[in-house]
């Protein structure tokens, strides 16, 4: 599985000053399950060392200005973004790490400067970000920092998982029945991000107005792609772990409902993480061998060793 990552996050000595800002969780962590592919539109211009650039404004216009030369170089970064952000689409890449801050890859809050001597506003976006953000507006995107946030952490993962999957299902040239049992699979993962995004695409695969496979195919994936890109949280997911419990609360006794439902209500509470309660109900659902709740993505979304929900941070 293919993703992007700003090249100095690799560790490659590729920033204006020759350093470079290597991020353990990404080298050493992300690693065992990406292949990455480097990009940074800044050293095939300007190669490195360099002069350091930043963002200014001027007559209500984000310029790229060097810090020391005064020299204008907007053009020159603005069409190397847009030649990097072209390749992503041949790179087939399932996902993107940006470097934050950089008047380049800095995705949101760069520093924007005026031409007076006034304090920087966090107010700007790398140019290389911003041509991902408008050619590929589905595509998951994050940056190192924000990482570091367990929620977004988890939410980003469980995208780029979800993402490489619908574009693995439709190459096997699906039809109607496969595309049924794709939908299902997802349901709670969906459902503890939006119902209203769930019941949308419940509706592409109802097809009442009886389009084409190919139409109704095309229509799923981008709403499926949008969903994913919607965060969940605790309330939604407190619902999703009620409903799954429903399925075998009359099968156990009161001793293990009380169980369960403390878990769950922990979980709300923030006093234990989600995965001790996706311990417990995946326990039971393979006891009653409950196939509906074992093929569901919500209780397999990733390799489990990336310990994404084992914080309670990890929901919001
Ligand atoms: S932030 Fe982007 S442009 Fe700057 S060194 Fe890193 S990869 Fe290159």
């Amino acid at each position: 599985m293919k993703i992007g990552v700003s090249s100095c996050l690799l560790g490659n000595m590729c920033r204006y000053d020759g350093a470079h800002a290597r991020d353990q969780f990404i080298v050493k962590t992300l690693q065992k399950y990406f292949e990455f592919v480097p990009y940074c539109p800044e050293k095939i211009i300007f190669s490195t060392p360099r002069e350091a650039i930043r963002l200014v404004e001027i007559d209500n216009k984000i310029n790229v200005i060097t810090s020391n030369t005064k020299k204008d170089v907007t053009k020159e970064l603005e069409d190397i973004s847009i030649k990097c952000a072209k390749q992503i689409q041949d790179d087939e890449l399932c996902g993107f790490i940006l470097k934050s801050k950089s008047p380049t890859c800095g995705m949101e809050r760069v520093k924007v400067y005026q031409e007076t001597n006034t304090p920087s506003e966090k107010k700007g976006v790398g140019l290389f970000a911003k041509q991902i953000q408008e050619r590929y507006p589905l595509l998951p995107l994050e940056e190192e920092g924000r990482l570091n946030d367990a929620w977004l952490r988890e939410n980003f993962l469980m995208q780029i998982f979800a993402y490489k999957h619908i574009f693995e299902f439709l190459k096997t040239s699906p039809s109607f029945k496969d595309l049924v049992q794709f939908h299902t699979s997802y349901k709670y993962l969906i459902y503890a991000k939006s119902h209203a995004a769930y019941k949308k695409l419940g509706n592409i695969v109802a097809n009442h107005d009886k389009k084409e496979l190919e139409i109704v195919l095309e229509e799923y994936k981008l709403a499926f792609l949008e969903s994913l890109s919607l965060k969940g949280s605790i309330s939604n997911t407190y619902n999703v772990l009620l409903h799954i419990y429903g399925y075998f609360k009359k099968l156990i006794s009161k001793d293990e409902k009380d169980e369960i439902l403390e878990s769950i209500d922990d979980f709300k509470e923030e006093i234990i993480p989600l995965i001790a309660v996706i311990k417990l109900l995946k326990l039971y659902a393979k006891r009653f061998d409950i196939q509906y709740l074992i093929t569901q993505k919500f209780l397999n979304p990733y390799p489990k060793e990336l310990a994404l929900r084992s914080s309670v941070k990890a929901y919001k």
